[in-house]
């Protein structure tokens, strides 16, 4: 069962939780809960890359933008 706000949310939400811009395309962030334009998914795609892959998967939900 899903319960989560996120979640309940996820569908119904009409801008980017981090930029404001309006979401033609939803992401849940990798690093928080925040649903995402492409615009802000595409800047975390950076970040992650430059990450090594387990400093990547501990970052997971971490809840916070690494540096
Ligand atoms: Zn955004």
């Amino acid at each position: 069962m899903i319960n989560s706000s996120t979640e309940n949310c996820y569908y119904t939400k009409q801008n980017c939780d981090r930029c404001g811009n309006q979401l033609t395309v939803r992401k849940v962030s990798w690093f928080t809960d925040d649903i995402l334009c492409i615009v802000c998914v595409k800047k975390e795609q950076v970040m992650r890359e430059e990450l090594d892959p387990d400093e990547e998967q501990k970052l997971k939900g971490c809840g916070y933008l690494p540096d």
